[in-house]
C-alpha cells in the first residue's frame, strides 16, 4: 500500500448510471495502480432527494463490477457530529454568519451578501454562510489544468449549514476527505467549479488539501448530463463487463472489443495493467446505449 487514498462518493438518490460508473471505474483504477486505498461514502445527507434502497443498490452495482472497496462504507448520516464541530470552529474563527434569505428572494448565485452584517442569530429556517474572502483560488487539476474562480463574484459567500438544519454539501465533503486521509480525488467534472469552495473550507479548517483530477461527463444526445435527475438509464440491467468496457472507451483507454466477454476480474485487470491517464480525454462526449 502507499499512501494514496481515493474515494468514490455517491449520494444515494437512485441507482448507479453510466455517468458515476466512469467516475468510480476512474477514481477505482487511479488508486489501484497508485497501490492505494479505494473507498466508498455514501453521502447520505440530503433526505429530501434520497430513494429507499438506492444506497444498497449502488453497492450491489459496484460489487457486480468488481470495484471492490477497502474498509467500511463510511454513511454521512452517521457525522453530523464532525459537521457540527467544524461549523462551531468556523463560527468561532469569525468566518461566518446567520442568513435567513430564501432562494426566492435572492436567487442562485452569487450571494449578494444581504445578511452579512445584519448579525442574525440561530434560529428556525436560518442558514450559516461562510464569509467568502475576495481573493481568486486556483486549482491545479490533473487532467483539466489550471482552474482559478473568483469565489466573491462566482458565488459569493455560501452555506454550510441548510436552513432545515442539515450541513451543507461543501462542509460534509471537506470534513470527510480529511478525516478518512484522502489524498486524491478523481470524480466528474460537473464538481469542477465546485472546488474551490471546498478549498476554501479546508484552508479555513487548516485541513490538507488533497489532489484532484476532474473527469469528463458523459453527455445525453440532447447535451444533458447524464444523471439520476434526468432518468438515465441505471446500469443494473446491461452485463457488467460491457459496462466497464463502455466505461473503459469512454475513458479514452481504447479497450478491444471482444474484452466485453471476458470476465469483470479480466476486464479489470486488463484496464489495471494498461490504465494511461494521459489517454483521458479533458472534454464532456456524447455517449449512446452501451451495446
Ligand atoms: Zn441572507
Amino acid at each position: 500500500m502507499s499512501g494514496y487514498c481515493g474515494r468514490f462518493a455517491p449520494s444515494p438518490s437512485g441507482p448507479l448510471h453510466f455517468g458515476s460508473v466512469v467516475a468510480a471505474l476512474g477514481s477505482w483504477l487511479a488508486a489501484r495502480a497508485a497501490a492505494g486505498r479505494w473507498l466508498v461514502r455514501m453521502e447520505d445527507i440530503d433526505p429530501p432527494r434520497e430513494k429507499p434502497g438506492a444506497a444498497a443498490a449502488i453497492l450491489r452495482t459496484l460489487e457486480a463490477l468488481g470495484l471492490a472497496w477497502d474498509g467500511p462504507i463510511l454513511y454521512q448520516s452517521t457525522r453530523i457530529e464532525a459537521y457540527r464541530a467544524a461549523l462551531a470552529r468556523l463560527r468561532t474563527d469569525g468566518h461566518t454568519f446567520h442568513c435567513r434569505c430564501s432562494r426566492k428572494n435572492i436567487g442562485e448565485s452569487p450571494y449578494p451578501g444581504t445578511c452579512r452584517t445584519l448579525g442574525l442569530t440561530a434560529g428556525p429556517r436560518t442558514a450559516v454562510r461562510v464569509r467568502v474572502p475576495d481573493e481568486t483560488i486556483v486549482l491545479e487539476d490533473a487532467l483539466q489544468g489550471r482552474y482559478a474562480q473568483a469565489l466573491a463574484s462566482a458565488v459569493g459567500d455560501f452555506v454550510i449549514w441548510r436552513a432545515d438544519d442539515q450541513p451543507a454539501y461543501h462542509l460534509a465533503v471537506v470534513v470527510d476527505d480529511a478525516w478518512q486521509d484522502v489524498t486524491d480525488i478523481v470524480r466528474g467534472s460537473d464538481l469542477l467549479s465546485s472546488t474551490p469552495r471546498q478549498i476554501l473550507l479546508q484552508r479555513l479548517l487548516g485541513l490538507p488539501h488533497p489532489n484532484y483530477l476532474h473527469l469528463p461527463l458523459a453527455l445525453d444526445h440532447d447535451g444533458a448530463k447524464l444523471s439520476k435527475q434526468t432518468l438515465a438509464a441505471p446500469v443494473d440491467g446491461i452485463p457488467p463487463a460491457a459496462t466497464l468496457v463502455a466505461a473503459l472507451g469512454f475513458l479514452g483507454q481504447e479497450p478491444p472489443r471482444e474484452l466485453a466477454r471476458a470476465t469483470v476480474s479480466e476486464v479489470l485487470a486488463r484496464a489495471l495493467a494498461h490504465w494511461t491517464p494521459a489517454r483521458v480525454p479533458r472534454a464532456s462526449r456524447i455517449v449512446g446505449p452501451i451495446d
